[in-house]
Order: structure tokens, then C-alpha cells, then sequence
């Protein structure tokens, strides 16, 4: 009920997608009917693509099959993601009614075309429907990227294998073009969401999510009772078929806000300080002898552990944390558990 609202989100995510530089096939200035929508989480944004995914592969199954109930159906449907994917992603599949299958990633943490196509052809055999892929372009335990260009293959050579792309965190480095390299495949993505909330100074909550069909969702969660039509109908988005609730806060402005305040190119060097203060902190671990790193360092994020056991690095959190000064949050990988310093904050300097 307020086009402006609506207006400045389209527009919003527009100039965001360009920023990142999205192909123009996830925006809404390509004429067709892609764009992108402010979510709330990244987790939302999972489970609506999710939704979305299902719905597209609900229809395609039941030309081939009209004998098959929904229920056969929904029972055969299997998506994939990294054992390394955030938790939400198991959670959507949770919610979606669908099995989620976490894959083993390779030695650096990433989810491989490989062993995606192995697993797909193994349900294949069984019997079972192949319909979603989320890949993660940094995990949240220590900042690893899938190989999203041989993932996208993958999806691409089996018919409505729908592939989302969960940069919630890495996604706002994006806006540098030297850090593009790690989403090489992006166009062979259906959907890609990044929280602007998390690394790009806007305030919570703010999750950017592209699509480039949104038809799937619009028509998975339309329900247009009577006091809900109106005249302007299909002549706009209309962002309450995009997400679950319908009701919406209009966060598209606090994003013009951040864009017209601060310009692209200090949004750049914002994350540019960030990441260099991450390599910064991460010469003082490699330069002292009792600490090593446990994860190449890609981002703000620093993996690093004192060499020794769990335990002893339990304590070490311990004493850090109790101080009050900084706070770090751990991650165990394997059975390695090891501290990770993120640079998040504006105020974080060398000192
Ligand atoms: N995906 C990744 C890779 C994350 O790192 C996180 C949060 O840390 C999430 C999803 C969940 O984000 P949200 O709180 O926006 O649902």
C-alpha cells in the first residue's frame, strides 16, 4: 500500500547488484521480471529460495508424472550444501519439509563441483529428486568459498537444480572488484543473498536477496484474499509474495541513506582498511612463534589457534573474553578449535 516503499527498494537493489557487480540478469533494469528484495536474515533468504526452488520443481515433476501425489513427491526431494554451510541452511530444510544432504568440502573447506555431481548422481539412482543447492561464498566458522563456477556446472547439467548462493558476510566485499574473483560462476546462480547489515555499515536488519525468477516464490506463497487486491496489480513488485510475512518495514530507505552518505568509493575503502588490518593481525600471529593460523585469510577474519591443545586455547579465549577489551568468538573445525578475531567494527584501528 505505499509505492514509494516499493519504488525505492527496486531501485535500492539495482544500484546494490550493480555495485557488487551482479549480471544484469538478477536486476530489476533488465526489463524481465528479476530483482532483488531486503529480506530480513540470511536465513530467511535461504528458506524463501528454498520455497522457491521446491515450488519450480513441484510443477516440472507433476508434467512428467500426474500420477504422483504431492507427498511422493516432497518424500523424493533432496538439496546439497557444504558441512561447513551455516546452520540455517540445515534450518531450511527443516522448515521446507525436504532432506538437506551436507557434503564433504576439500582440504581448504570448499564445497566441490565433484563431489556435488557424485552426490547427485548417487540419489539419482535412488530414486530421489536432486532440487537445491546453496553454495556458501564465506563460511562462518573460518571464511572458506566454495567453487561456486564448478558448482554452477554442476547444477546447470541436471534439469531444476535451483542454486543459491549465501554470501552473508563475504558479500559486501564484493563491492571491490578485486575480491569478484571468489563469486567466478555467479551467473549460473538463481538466486545470491548477502546482509549489508553485517559488513557495509548498514544497521540491522538489512539482508539483500536477487532472483532471478521471483515467479517461483510469488506463486509458491500467493494468497490473494479479497481485502488484499488492488488496481495497480502486475504493475509493480509486489514484495509481500516475496518473503513469508506481509507486512514490511521500509529498510530501503536506511540503504539510501548509506549509499548517498557515504558513496561507493568509501564503501570500498572501508572494507579494503578492514581486510588489510585482518592481514595486519595476521603477520603478528605468523611472526610470533607460539601461534599459527588455521585458515588462509581471505577477509576480515582471522583464523588463528596457540600451537598446542584445545584446551589450552579454551583458556587462552577464556582470559581474552574476560577481559572485556575485545571479544572473539571460536569455531572448531575437525576437532580443532581455534579463535577467530573479525574486524567488524568502524572503529577498529592498527592500535
Ligand atoms: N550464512 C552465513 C554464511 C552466515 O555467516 C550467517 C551468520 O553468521 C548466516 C547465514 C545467518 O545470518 P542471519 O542471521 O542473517 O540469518
Amino acid at each position: 500500500a505505499s509505492p514509494a516503499c516499493t519504488e525505492l527498494e527496486v531501485v535500492m537493489l539495482d544500484w546494490l547488484g550493480q555495485m557488487l557487480g551482479l549480471p544484469d540478469e538478477f536486476l530489476a533494469r533488465s526489463g524481465g521480471e528479476a530483482g532483488g528484495v531486503i529480506q530480513g536474515t540470511a536465513s530467511e533468504a535461504t528458506l524463501v529460495a528454498l520455497l522457491g526452488a521446491k515450488a519450480r520443481v513441484m510443477q516440472w515433476v507433476k508434467e512428467q508424472h500426474p500420477e504422483w501425489s504431492d507427498t511422493d513427491i516432497l518424500s523424493k526431494l533432496v538439496g546439497y550444501c557444504n558441512k561447513q554451510a551455516h546452520s540455517s541452511v540445515e534450518r531450511a530444510g527443516l522448515l521446507g519439509g525436504v532432506q538437506l544432504r551436507s557434503l564433504k568440502p576439500d582440504n581448504k573447506r570448499r564445497l566441490r563441483g565433484e563431489t556435488l555431481r557424485e552426490a547427485i548422481e548417487e540419489d539419482i539412482r535412488k530414486g530421489l529428486i536432486p532440487f537445491y543447492v546453496v553454495a556458501t561464498l564465506g563460511t562462518t566458522s573460518s571464511c572458506a568459498f566454495d567453487d561456486l563456477d564448478e558448482i554452477g556446472d554442476v547444477c546447470k547439467s541436471h534439469e531444476n537444480v535451483w542454486l543459491h548462493v549465501d554470501a552473508a558476510y563475504a558479500g559486501s566485499a564484493f563491492i571491490c572488484p578485486e575480491y569478484r574473483y571468489l563469486m567466478k560462476g555467479i551467473e549460473k546462480a538463481d538466486s545470491f543473498n548477502f546482509n549489508p547489515h553485517k559488513w557495509m555499515l548498514v544497521n540491522f536488519d538489512c539482508s539483500a536477496l536477487w532472483l532471478k525468477q521471483p515467479r517461483w516464490i510469488v506463486d509458491a506463497f500467493n494468497v490473494d484474499p479479497l481485502y488484499l487486491k488492488h488496481d495497480q496489480q502486475g504493475s509493480a513488485p509486489d514484495y509481500r509474495h516475496w518473503q513469508i510475512p506481509l507486512g514490511r518495514r521500509f529498510r530501503a530507505l536506511k540503504l539510501w541513506f548509506v549509499l548517498r552518505l557515504h558513496g561507493v568509493e568509501y564503501l570500498q575503502e572501508y572494507i579494503r582498511k578492514h581486510i588489510a588490518l585482518a592481514h595486519l593481525y595476521e603477520k603478528l600471529c605468523t611472526s610470533d612463534d607460539r601461534f599459527e593460523l588455521y585458515e588462509e585469510v581471505t577477509m576480515g577474519l582471522v583464523c588463528f589457534r596457540l600451537k598446542g591443545s584445545n584446551n589450552l586455547n579454551k583458556e587462552l579465549l577464556r582470559r581474552i573474553n574476560g577481559r572485556g577489551k575485545i571479544h572473539l568468538v571460536p569455531s572448531e573445525i575437525d576437532d580443532i578449535y581455534f579463535l577467530r578475531l573479525a574486524i567488524c567494527s568502524r572503529y577498529t584501528e592498527e592500535s
